[in-house]
């Protein structure tokens, strides 16, 4: 599919949802509710339960189903405000030499993800660098920071800006339908009890809701379980990779007269070049094991980073991810303890300037695996 039929598809798909709910609504609160349980035709065979009891559970029902929505609704038009708005895209370069692209982003950072000569990596398609964690999206035709996957379902990209609010809707999703599923459930087996009628309409919202609850259950489980471990639907695959980091700090060892080529002493202590950047800031480039995560900080952690500092931001889908508020220049997202691990290891990055501790020799590792998307190498 190119670019446009794409974005065709992310907005007739929110808007058949939206259909979908609209159906749920005729059906569960006017057909159920009122014309099933509040207002039986006369003549209608008897139920086991009492008119007045019958009553109060149609009213229960109809107050429980349009909260769901609500806290559904609210989250979904949310989560589709932000990917139609502000979508998480690096902007487009000028398609220069990528030599000629100012890395002055980057140079300000204490790590970043780079390649073996220490640079970041590049986009040729954007002509620009990417910020760690970037993927360039087919769909959209531009590189997306924190990319995880492409879903015409919730509008677009899902990225830095709008997992959060994707979370919160699959959970929200997943209670609506759910509780639709039960009531649907529930009557349609009363009916088939007192031997009445099974109306097509009820039939069809059963099994639009028993679909759609589980794609939404099995998403929610699939999205927060990869949210814990801190990795991205793209990283997933990737698993397994080592990450060159570029670290501000200076080896002890004595330099080679190229970046790319590092001097037998310090391809023995596990630094893979050694690059000046700016006059005052020179970056060692060094290698998590393989399938370590540079930014898995615990459970917990990558969860708040993510979904917010208090268990209000988790549910309410209202204020930005911390992972964007509160970004700084250690990094474009925070190092978890794999990653502190060699800065202190090497008195580098954050721990610049502290002095370094006992270096233990790092094998030297295939390139074969190394996480570097395009190849750019
Ligand atoms: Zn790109």
């Amino acid at each position: 599919m190119d670019q446009k039929a794409n974005q065709v598809m992310a907005i007739i798909l929110p808007l058949l949802e939206v259909g979908g709910i609209a159906y749920a609504t005729y059906v569960v609160i006017y057909l159920v509710c009122v014309q099933y349980l509040m207002h039986p035709t006369p003549g209608f065979p008897v139920h086991p339960h009492p008119v007045d009891a019958r009553k109060a559970t149609g009213v229960a029902l109809i107050v429980v189903y349009c909260i769901l929505l609500l806290v559904f609704a609210v989250t979904f038009l949310r989560l589709l405000h932000v990917i139609w708005t502000n979508p998480g895209t690096v902007s487009l370069g000028e398609q220069r030499e990528k030599d000629r692209v100012s890395t002055s982003y980057f140079d300000r950072m204490d790590a970043f993800i780079c390649d073996y000569h220490g640079r970041p990596i590049w986009c040729s398609e954007c002509g620009n660098w990417k910020p760690d964690r970037t993927h360039h999206s087919s769909q959209l035709g531009r590189c997306v920071k924190r990319m995880d996957h492409y879903c015409p379902y919730a509008g677009g990209i899902v990225s830095e800006t709008s997992h959060k609010f994707f979370v919160q809707f699959l959970f929200y999703g997943f209670l609506y339908t759910g509780f639709v599923l039960i009531v649907m459930s529930v009557f349609l087996a009363e009916r088939s009890k007192n031997s009445l009628s099974k109306p097509a309409t009820w039939i069809v919202l059963l099994g639009l809701s028993a679909l759609f609850f589980l794609f939404t259950f099995g998403m929610f489980c699939t999205t927060f379980y990869n949210l814990a471990i801190n990795y991205t639907t793209i990283e997933i695959v990737q698993k397994g990779n080592v990450y060159n980091i570029a670290m501000l700090g200076k080896s002890s060892c004595p330099s080679s007269s190229s970046a790319s080529a590092p001097t037998e002493q310090q391809q023995q202590t596990g630094i893979l070049a050694e690059i000046q950047r700016t006059p005052s800031r020179s970056y060692i480039v060094v290698q998590t094991q393989p399938g370590e995560n540079p930014w898995d900080r615990g459970a917990v952690q990558n969860i708040r980073d993510i979904m917010g500092d208090n268990i209000l931001s988790w549910f309410l889908p209202l204020r930005m991810s911390p992972c964007i508020t509160g970004r700084d220049q250690r990094g474009e997202f925070g190092w978890g303890p794999a990653v502190t691990k060699l800065m202190d290891q090497y008195g580098a990055g954050a721990a610049y300037g502290r002095p370094p501790k006992t270096r233990r020799r790092r094998s030297s590792r295939g390139v074969e695996h190394v996480h570097d998307p395009h190849g750019w190498r």
